[in-house]
């Protein structure tokens, strides 16, 4: 990047340029490496959890790949492995001690210059990093999700000493535009249009990981847009933990809705989508852009968490079992035809029979296509945390399957509702069980499988459904 003298620069533009010099640096460094071992060097990414993660990993990566390293999906031949992690639950913490584990060995007897990068939401903990400290010593690098872009200047620290890097920030500076990235997919990209979140659901970690909610300015969104479909992207995924807060904040405030507008002239995108839509703030303006707009799939997550009001207000969700069902049924009324999906926590501290019950009774009347569904877990800060009344694990795992008892024959029904009808499905990759199977998305986001060649992929393509597998549909060109 070049910054021509006299020019105003924005802070951000100079972080981006100092963290450019480190990559050269590095880049340097990895090319004398592979003159003098003929072989590059290699790094090993895995996101955990959420698109969020999933998109921070791409310009993980693509930093990586500037500083002159090469990617690998096997992880015992990397000298670099960063592991972007997630903390919503349990379950994703234990996953990373367990690989750190795995990991001590692979240092001390394959590899020993091997660098482990630790990063995301679950490093923002203090329990973490002490643990980390205490136990963990052989990881080298460990940073947070305020300042992933200062991943270049943290391998360059690293490279320079042999003791670990630690550059956890409590909270956010400013949002570096235009890092290095490798897109998983060519033809469909997620675009953050906003960061952090301020809902504080009593039994979510990710408001005090990942800081207050923050919108991208819609000329910085349109930009980003605008570059993807130059670059040959067709479908946009439009990313914030609650996109349908987005722009208030602006110093000119624009609504989600406007946004989706602009996004819709976009030229060469041909499909939008965005998630996670808060039902609180989910308003009329919206389903009436997203009718409006005709790029705009026809399809909707919209996370309903527990079907019980008692339940939501002690979520601290701020909508009630009515409310919600009102906003489905005004999306239906708006655009018939449109998919639906959820997430739903079983177990909630002090979630009866009765509410669970209620939960039921939206899983049958909102006719989701998909679902989320998640076995309450207790993260250490968050109130629901200490609230008494936790619900024993067995109760909790017989309700678990008593739900997918009635969620899963009416994801069934959904895609049976498919069959025989014509759908255009956007093909995105060869499956990995059949070179000569294509899997994509319909436009209502159902899972289209279809016999196809590897030329097709980053096409629409008129699809006939003639099988139904429950969380897919087989179809047929036509
Ligand atoms: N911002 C999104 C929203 O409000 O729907 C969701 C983000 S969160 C990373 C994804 C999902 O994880 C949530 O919708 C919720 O269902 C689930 N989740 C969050 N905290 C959880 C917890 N403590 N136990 C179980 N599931 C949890
Ligand atoms: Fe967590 Fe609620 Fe924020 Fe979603 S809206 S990230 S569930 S606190």
């Amino acid at each position: 990047m070049e910054i021509k003298a006299g020019t105003a620069v924005k802070p951000s533009e100079l972080e981006l340029a100092r963290q450019l010099e480190y990559i050269r640096m590095i880049r340097e460094k990895n090319d004398a490496f592979e003159q003098a071992n003929g072989r590059k060097k290699k790094f090993y990414s895995l996101a955990m959890g959420c698109q969020m993660n999933a998109h921070d990993s791409e310009k993980l990566e693509g930093m990586l790949y500037e500083m002159g390293f090469e990617p690998t999906e096997v992880e015992k031949e990397a000298d670099f492995i960063i592991y972007n992690t997630c903390c919503v639950r349990e379950n994703a913490e234990l996953k990373v001690y367990g690989k750190l584990g795995w990991l001590k060995h692979y240092k001390e007897v394959k590899n020993p210059d091997a660098i482990i990068a630790l990063c995301g939401c679950m490093m923002q903990q203090e329990t973490v990093l002490q643990t980390l400290r205490q136990k963990y010593r052989h990881v080298d690098i460990v940073f947070g999700t305020f300042n992933l872009y200062k991943l270049p200047e943290l391998v360059a620290t690293r490279m320079e000493s042999d003791r670990t890097v630690y550059d956890i920030w409590q909270e956010h500076q400013e949002v570096v535009e235009d890092l290095p990235i490798i897109r998983h997919f060519p033809y469909k990209a997620s675009v953050n249009i906003m960061f952090g979140c301020n809902n504080f659901c009593s039994y979510c970690i990710v408001p005090y990981v990942r800081g207050r909610e923050r919108s991208r300015t819609p000329e910085d969104i349109i930009a980003e847009v605008r570059k993807l479909a130059a670059d040959g992207v067709k479908e946009v995924m439009l990313l914030g933990q609650n996109v349908n807060s987005y722009g208030k904040n602006l110093d000119n405030p624009v609504s989600f809705a406007e946004l989706l507008r602009m996004v819709n002239e976009v030229e060469g995108i041909e499909r939008i989508r965005f998630m996670t839509s808060h039902p609180k703030d989910l308003s009329d303006e919206l389903i009436k852009a997203m009718a409006e707009c005709d790029k705009v799939c026809k399809y909707l997550h919209l996370p309903v968490q527990s079907g019980s009001s008692e339940i939501l207000r002690q979520m601290n969700r701020h909508y009630t079992k009515e409310s919600y069902m009102e906003i489905v049924r005004k999306a239906r009324e708006a655009m018939p035809g449109i998919t639906l999906s959820t997430d739903i926590i079983v177990g909630f501290p002090g979630e009866t029979e009765e509410d669970f019950q209620q939960t039921l009774d939206v899983i049958r009347e909102a006719r989701y296509s998909t679902a989320f569904t998640f076995i309450y877990s207790k993260r250490t800060g968050t109130p629901a945390a200490v609230m008494e009344n936790q619900v024993p694990e067995d109760v909790v795992s017989d309700r678990f399957n008593r739900m997918l008892d009635v969620l899963n024959p009416i994801v069934h029904e959904v895609h049976e509702e498919q069959v025989g009808k014509v759908m255009t499905v956007f093909a995105e990759e060869v499956s990995k069980q059949n070179s000569s199977i294509l899997t994509g998305r319909a436009d209502n986001n159902m899972l289209v499988h279809f016999p196809g060649t590897e030329d097709m992929i980053g096409q629409m393509i008129p699809v006939k459904i003639i099988d139904n597998k429950t969380f897919y549909l087989i179809g047929e060109r036509i």
